[in-house]
């Protein structure tokens, strides 16, 4: 078995990661067994926030590393809040907002907008680094299109799931089972393009 960390301390992802790469000779290991530190997120886009927390995961291990960041872009805030979504309502130096902070701020600078510019998306890199100088990592891309709904609707899934309306099942993000979100999301769908171009590569 091959080890590789995983650059996250999240339960699930650690558990959707096993799933899929363990069959390929993957053992994964979360970040948390050998360092509590973040990474610096001080890229301006996903890919390069992907690829800072994969280099530092490399860089503290001396283990291959996967890492990724995600977000939503609204069509209406032109992309925001991006690779600020976990943080849209911050304060200037204030703690970090939590997920129901960062979905009412959303909602609230969406009050005005009408039903046909309310287009988002939430997207997704995931990265692979098989070492912290690695010149070509593996990047993996997903996007979910959807739009930003009126109020919250489901108790499912997390950050801006209840408000991410998927106009085609009429249903938000929070009311769609698990498994189908972990087969369709823009996580889903960036893991997905990750492994087969693990799969065929020499590392
Ligand atoms: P992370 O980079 O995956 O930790 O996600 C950054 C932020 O993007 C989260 O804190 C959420 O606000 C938002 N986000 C990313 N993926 C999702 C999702 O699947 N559902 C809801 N919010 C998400």
């Amino acid at each position: 078995m091959r080890r590789v960390v995983l650059a996250s301390g999240n339960a699930g992802k650690i558990r959707e990661m096993t799933d899929i790469l363990q069959p390929l000779g993957w053992q994964v290991h979360p970040q948390t067994e050998f360092f509590q530190t973040e990474a610096d997120e001080t890229g301006l886009s996903f890919v390069e926030n992907a690829i800072l927390k994969a280099r530092y995961a490399c860089a503290q291990t001396g283990l291959p590393a996967i890492a990724d960041d995600s977000g939503i872009e609204v069509m209406a805030l032109h992309g925001r809040p991006g690779i600020y979504s976990a943080r849209y309502a911050a304060m200037a130096g204030g703690p970090k907002p939590s997920d129901e902070d960062n979905l009412q701020k959303l909602l609230a600078d969406m009050d005005e907008v009408p039903p046909c510019m309310r287009q988002a998306s939430y997207y997704c890199a995931m990265v692979f680094c098989a070492h912290a100088e690695d010149p070509t990592p593996i990047i993996g891309l997903g996007r979910w299109h959807g739009e930003i709904g009126y109020q919250k609707q489901g108790d499912g899934g997390f950050g801006y799931d209840p408000i991410f309306v998927l106009p085609e099942r009429g249903l938000t993000a929070a009311q769609i089972s698990k498994d189908e979100k972990n087969r369709i999301s823009h996580r889903a769908q960036a893991l997905q393009s990750l492994v087969e171009q693990l799969k065929h590569s020499t590392v």
